[in-house]
């Protein structure tokens, strides 16, 4: 056991800078992802700073109706918050996806943001891992890659190996949504402490050349809020997760799709895909594609498709993961078609 120390600040402030003073401290949320870690070796912080009262827990509606949602939120809170549950759906589906009842009592909206990718060989210090250790080969590669990245981790991306996937659903539906987090962090040198706006979409990190940086965010930095902008295509969202197990599962592949349709076309869209990549995927390509078209299984399919394009699924003895190509195409059609409520055509989704 390797030794560490433990306070609560009062603030975020105090969090912040006793983070920021420490290089190996880390903060600790609802600890349901953080202290599996420290159980298995994975971790092995010098201090944790436990961020309960440095973040709020508030979930408040503002007046041009976008929602700061703290980032001590509980995930169960979160999902069955009336505003959250009326104006986007999408994000209240994705919470009621994601682990149980009991776990979402615990965990928070910034662990969950923050909480590390699922890959079997990564929590198991005894095999080989690129993203725990730069050094070390991927073990993914050669062995079970089910639940990993056919997208941005290729040997087109010229990085390093890791095909790990980023696990949060409610990531995925906050991507889709157009969701910013504030962050306070340490300053300069630990000088002068100052705030910023990351979006969410841009918050996660593809693995690149330093797959054991999952984020953008630099050491001490606290997420003290999420911030959804006021979305009226939001209303009309949902989220659709495919999975091994009807529940108590990660996903293989989900999608997080906001629809608006006028005269059978497709006037707007949001849509985003998680289980495929390294970080919360927003499908540019398909919005593209689907902007215009006709609100039909064939544009549906086309886009999803044209999303798809520079996808790379791994091979391997215990087998890979190419069937999530046609799981995505699938996934993403029957999702918008219920959301267009557009009529099935012939072809299977
Ligand atoms: C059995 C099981 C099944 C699960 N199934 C799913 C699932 O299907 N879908 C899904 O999405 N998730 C799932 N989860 C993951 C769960 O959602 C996360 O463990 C949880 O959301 C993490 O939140 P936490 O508050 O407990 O974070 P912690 O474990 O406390 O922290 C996680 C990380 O975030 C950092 N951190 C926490 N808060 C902040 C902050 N405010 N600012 C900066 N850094 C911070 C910590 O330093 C740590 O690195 C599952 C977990 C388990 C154990
Ligand atoms: S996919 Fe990434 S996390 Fe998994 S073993 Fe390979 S390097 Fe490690």
């Amino acid at each position: 056991m390797k030794p560490f120390t433990y306070t609560r600040p009062d603030d975020a402030g105090a969090a912040v800078a006793a983070v920021g003073a420490d290089p190996g401290a880390t903060f600790l949320a609802g600890g349901t992802n953080l202290l599996d870690h420290l159980k298995l070796g994975v971790a092995g912080p010098s201090a944790l700073v436990d961020v309960a009262r440095a973040t709020s827990t508030d979930i408040v509606e503002r007046d041009d109706g976008g929602l700061v949602i703290g980032a001590g939120a509980l995930n169960a809170d979160v999902a069955a918050h009336p505003v959250v549950r009326r104006d986007h759906p999408v994000l209240a589906q994705a919470l009621l996806d994601g682990a149980s009842g009991q776990l979402r009592n615990m965990a928070t909206t910034g662990g969950n943001l923050l909480q590390r990718t699922r890959c079997a060989y990564f929590a198991d210090p005894t095999t080989p891992c690129t993203k725990r250790d730069l050094t070390q080969p991927c073990s993914a590669r050669g062995g079970w890659a089910r639940y990993h990245a056919i997208l941005g981790a290729g040997s087109s991306t010229g990085g390093a190996s890791c095909i790990a996937t980023h696990p949060s659903d409610m990531a995925v539906a906050l991507v889709a949504l157009d969701a910013t987090v504030q962050v306070l962090g340490p300053g300069h040198e630990g000088v002068g402490q100052s705030t910023r706006s990351v979006p969410v979409a841009e918050l996660h990190r593809l693995p690149g050349d330093d797959p054991t940086r999952d984020t953008v965010l630099r050491h001490g930095d606290l997420i003290t809020a999420v911030e959804l902008p006021p979305s009226p295509i939001a209303r009309n969202s949902a989220y659709r997760k495919v999975r091994d197990r009807a529940s108590y599962a990660f996903a293989l592949v989900s999608v997080a799709a906001a629809l608006e349709v006028r005269d059978g076309v497709v006037a707007d869209v949001r849509l985003a895909l998680g289980g495929v990549a390294h970080k919360p995927w927003r499908a540019t390509r398909a919005e593209a594609a689907l902007r215009g078209a006709p609100a039909t299984d064939e544009s549906f399919r086309a886009a999803a498709r044209a999303e798809l394009v520079d996808a790379e699924p791994v091979e391997t003895p215990l087998g890979g993961n190419a069937f999530k190509l046609d799981l995505v195409v699938g996934a993403v059609t029957d999702t918008l078609r219920r959301l267009g409520k557009a009529r099935p055509t012939k072809e299977t989704a």
